[in-house]
């Protein structure tokens, strides 16, 4: 990578003699996949780091949704949001379940619960909503109306991890969710997911699902999916986990100063964190109102680019105006004004563990006028 260039992240590394020293042992071991050693322990270390019941690990973020929705049987009609990354509604389709598009609160970016119910038909059967940026969703509203109607809840928790409210972990909400440990996320393994789940008996179905529905060496109980972690992607998962908590203050350093910097620049806004939530800072949106500003979000966008600065256009264009859900009835923009207006505006500024003074000053200075 050009080091003139500021990405908009970079993903935390373990140390590499340290990982080399757990690629021997795992050498030794002759176990490399299929609910081995370091499996489990990051299994076990993740349930409690993330304070949660029970968690299961997976190959990637994606694969989770896809069997989370397939663990509860969802079918018919699923209410979730455009304003995310496209593997929210893809879950669905590869479940044959049709997306209705719900609008976005404002404030939060996340699916506005006051609009949901009348989006629910006799054909609904659940909710899936995304703690977008990790910000998270008003769950108590969204449960009571789940509750109402009889649907389940999967909260895709992507952008989540770590993510606490009054001390208590936002991933225990709902039904079930699902982490992602991509590369570019606050925690990662290189490729890697997760879902949560609030008792043994589901842990052990999902478990099953996940390694295609073998119960037993004879027995299948179930058509399931392919989406077991590995040995190595584990043990660099339980390196990774030593340094998350000082990578997020590090990302909350980088907040602040933004925060400073942009807070009387006409035109751009942004969030503060929200009271009684601990954050993971795992992206920095800005908002551009091009009135005010005196240059759209585009023009913003490609002079950052210019001065090597990469910010992101996330989440541009909305997952409903991607060719495959374009028709669908719930994705015009008269029904989901908030969303376009954000994706109309949204800049991710570069957020993450490794950013310094004069990459934070760089980015500023495309900005603040
Ligand atoms: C990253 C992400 C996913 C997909 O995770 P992968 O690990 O890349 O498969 C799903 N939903 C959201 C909101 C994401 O940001």
């Amino acid at each position: 990578m050009d080091k003139n260039i500021i990405t908009v992240t970079s993903p935390l590394l373990p140390d590499l003699d340290e990982f080399h020293k757990m690629l021997e042992d795992i050498w030794d071991r002759r176990w490399i996949t299929n609910n081995g050693h370091y499996h489990k322990e990051l299994e076990k270390a993740l349930a409690e780091y993330l304070k949660v019941p029970y968690v299961s690990l997976f190959t990637n973020g994606t694969l989770p949704l896809i069997t989370a929705l397939q663990a509860l049987r969802i079918t018919g009609e699923v209410i979730t949001t455009p304003y995310s990354f496209v593997a929210t509604t893809h879950a669905l389709w590869w479940n044959g379940i049709k997306p209705v598009f719900v609008d976005i609160d404002p404030s939060t970016g996340d699916i506005d619960p006051e609009r949901i119910e009348r989006a629910i038909t006799p054909k609904t059967t659940a909710i899936m909503p995304v703690h977008v940026y990790g910000k998270p969703c008003k769950v108590d509203k969204i449960q009571a109306i789940a509750d109402k109607y009889g649907l389940k809840v999967i909260y895709d928790a992507a952008h989540a991890f770590g993510v606490e409210v009054n001390g208590e972990s936002i991933l225990n909400a709902g039904d079930m969710s699902t982490l992602s440990f991509h590369a570019t996320k606050v925690f990662n393994t290189i490729e890697g997911g997760a879902m949560v789940m609030h008792d043994a008996k589901t842990k052990q179905r999902i478990d099953y699902l996940k390694n295609f529905g073998f119960a037993g060496e004879t027995e299948v109980v179930a058509p399931g999916i392919n989406s077991k972690m590995d040995e190595m992607r584990s043990a660099y998962g339980l390196l990774n986990l030593k340094q998350v908590d000082a990578a997020i203050e590090a990302r909350h350093r980088v907040a602040v100063k933004y925060r400073e910097a942009l807070r009387d620049v006409e035109g751009i806004s942004f969030w503060d964190d929200m009271p009684g939530v601990k954050h993971n800072y795992s992206y920095f949106p800005i908002f551009v109102e091009a009135r005010k500003y005196g240059m759209t979000r585009d023009e913003l966008y490609f002079k950052m680019k210019e001065q090597g600065v990469l910010g992101r256009r996330y989440f541009y264009p909305l997952i409903c105006e991607f060719s495959t859900y374009r028709s669908l009835e719930s994705s015009t923009r008269e029904n989901l004004p908030n969303a376009y207006k954000m994706a109309d505006e949204v800049i991710c500024l570069p957020m993450h563990h490794l950013l310094g003074e004069e990459d934070i000053e760089r980015t500023l200075n495309c900005i603040v006028r």
